[in-house]
């Protein structure tokens, strides 16, 4: 049995010196690193707890771990795995549970090009310090990203290999935080080797992703942190001991708020959590920076497709365990093809080859063949997804740059973005016609939209939300400083004192990578500050594992 992390509800206590509110990248460092400094640490997360094995692999769960909102309209359970946004101008994809968007992401781990912190969008002290390094090292420490050795021998990779001719750049493999082989993490937990299964975008079954489950969360706990899983925060405001927390039970709305202090609170709900906990406590009398909102970027994050083409992909995930067995899947990206533009930084694009999950192919010929729905009914999931026309499916994912112009509002009392003609922002064009190319390359037809006739529609959406409570060198230009302190609006450089923004909020632009990495070394790097500043130390040494420790039967 695997011993969960999370506490129950009842448990919590009246007061912390530490909250942190949502448990991804940025509440995992923040709870892993300040319960090292000997901080009593309180983490509140929205989700459930998903153990390794209890992720969706069929239909049918997909289906009840899908919530969809927008504006008036929601749909599904509150602490549902994928957490649909449907904006009127751009949808935005979400992880909700303990881990956050590491549950269900593809793992790809990136440093952004230097000329991306040399905007001065971002504060001065940022990169002046020397901490943003040491800020990816510790990252990388702790999440491992690793290339696959085999990548070229996937037929996935071949494949994209095949759509390179277009550029003329061949691809290489893809750094992602999954672990190749059995190994005791840093973390202190056991984690069996990638069964290349393809199946990460519906969480890992075998526990082989280097999820904030896996990773920052169990070293958070083994250092005395306390976990809460299905609980909500709403807002938070100036308390007797420093800052209160107001929360609920996630799936109770109309329950009346309990609430918990502490001297330091981080929040770390992610892009549109994060803010829409500020815009909350704002409207009950927090004073903030009017950049609060501002500065949205969907990080020039596209997904598309292509189909018909002469050679098989093997793009569909088989699951763990098997629901087919043949060549290797692969993990959900193995390969990339990097296109820097040498002089415009926000030209360049990188092109992934992805896996859609095993537990939506009884959905895919619906989507993507006309009578689709016939064939699908006719023929065997094996037949028409593994073997079928289905098996020449490629499956993109484009990240790049936009002009991070749109506006993070309250719609009915939960965030929603606000972002009118962002479907012409030119990343837009530049990427349909490289997947154009792509497509040809391999004799395929470009599928831009295969969503089109459902909710979804054809706008725009992504699975990489940025800014928000974006950083700034003052109150005037951000929401946060270097350090992801909040400002409190009242002078030019005046914090909140013990408010801290860790997660996709605080970045302030767009970073044509993956976030994954930058927000987890951004949050290292305000830890070693909130660290010096209230003379605090901690260590980040691995953890040897103890017998009680948490491990995978
Ligand atoms: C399908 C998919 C694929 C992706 N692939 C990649 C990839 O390959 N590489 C990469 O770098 N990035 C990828 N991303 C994006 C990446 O996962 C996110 O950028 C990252 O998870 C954001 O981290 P975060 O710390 O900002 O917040 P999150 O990871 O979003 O975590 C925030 C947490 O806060 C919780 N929360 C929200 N509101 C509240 C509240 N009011 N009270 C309590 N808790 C709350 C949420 O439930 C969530 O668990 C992908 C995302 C998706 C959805
Ligand atoms: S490919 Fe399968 S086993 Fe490997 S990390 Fe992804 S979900 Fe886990």
């Amino acid at each position: 049995m695997q011993q969960l992390l999370s506490s129950p509800q009842g448990e919590i206590k009246p007061a912390y010196d530490v909250v942190v509110v949502g448990s991804g990248y940025g509440g995992g460092v923040a709870a892993s690193r300040l319960a090292r400094a000997g901080q009593s640490v309180c983490v509140i997360e929205k989700g459930k707890e998903f153990p390794t094995g209890s992720f969706p692999s069929r239909l049918p769960e997909l289906r009840r771990e899908l919530q969809l909102n927008g504006g008036k309209m929601r749909s599904g359970s509150r602490t549902g795995l994928f957490d649909f946004r449907l904006g009127a101008d751009i949808h935005v994809l979400v992880g909700c549970g303990l881990g956050g968007g590491s549950l269900i992401n593809a793992g790809v781990a990136l440093v952004p090009d230097a000329r991306v912190f040399a905007d001065p969008a971002w504060p001065e002290e940022l990169v002046a310090d020397g901490l943003l390094e040491l800020g990816f090292k510790r990252a990388a420490s702790m999440l491992r990203p690793a290339r696959y050795a085999n990548a070229p021998e996937l037929t996935k990779y071949r494949a994209l290999e095949a759509s390179s001719a277009a550029f003329g750049v061949p691809p290489v493999a893809a750094p992602v935080v999954v672990s190749f082989e059995e190994i005791v993490n840093p973390a202190g937990v056991m984690q069996p080797a990638c069964t290349l299964c393809g199946d990460c975008c519906s969480g890992c079954n075998v526990g082989a992703k280097n999820t904030v489950a896996m990773t920052y969360l169990p070293d958070a706990r083994a250092h005395g942190a306390d976990i809460f899983t299905e609980l909500s925060v709403s807002h938070v405001a100036k308390g007797e001991r420093g800052w209160r927390v107001f929360f609920a039970p996630s799936n109770e709305t109309d329950a009346s708020p309990s609430f918990v202090d502490a001297k330091t609170v981080v929040l770390a709900a992610g892009t549109l959590g994060s803010t829409e906990i500020l815009l909350r406590s704002r409207e009950r009398g927090l004073g903030l920076s009017d950049r609060l909102g501002e500065g949205f970027s969907a990080n020039g994050d596209i997904i598309a497709f292509a189909l018909g083409g002469g050679e098989r992909v093997n793009g569909i995930g088989v699951g763990h365990p098997p629901k087919f067995v043949g060549d290797a899947i692969g993990a959900c990206v193995a390969g990339q093809i990097e296109l820097p533009d040498g002089d415009e930084l926000d030209c360049g694009m990188i092109l992934q080859e992805g896996v859609l999950p095993s537990a939506l192919a009884p959905l895919l010929p619906v989507f993507f063949i006309a009578g689709g729905r016939l064939l699908g009914a006719a023929q065997s999931l094996i037949k028409g997804v593994y073997q079928g026309p289905l098996s020449h499916l490629h499956t993109f994912f484009v990240v790049s740059h936009d002009d991070a112009g749109g506006r993070i509002r309250l719609d009915n009392g939960s965030a929603q973005v606000h972002w009118p003609g962002v479907a012409d922002q030119p990343v837009y064009a530049r990427v349909d016609e490289a997947l154009t190319k792509a497509a040809q390359a391999v004799g395929a037809r470009y599928i831009k939209s295969p969503l089109a006739a459902t909710n979804m529609g054809t706008k725009p959406a992504t699975a990489h939300p940025l800014g928000g409570c974006g950083m700034g060198q003052d109150a005037e230009s951000g929401v946060v400083n270097h350090k992801c302190q909040v400002f409190d609006g009242k002078g030019r450089d005046s914090v909140h004192p013990g408010l801290y923004v860790c997660d996709g909020s605080a970045i302030p632009r767009s970073i044509g990578v993956n976030p994954l990495l930058t927000i987890t070394a951004l949050t290292e790097r305000a830890m070693v500050h909130l660290a010096r500043d209230h003379n605090l130390g901690f260590d980040t040494a691995p953890r040897v594992r103890q017998e009680a420790d948490r491990v995978l039967t």
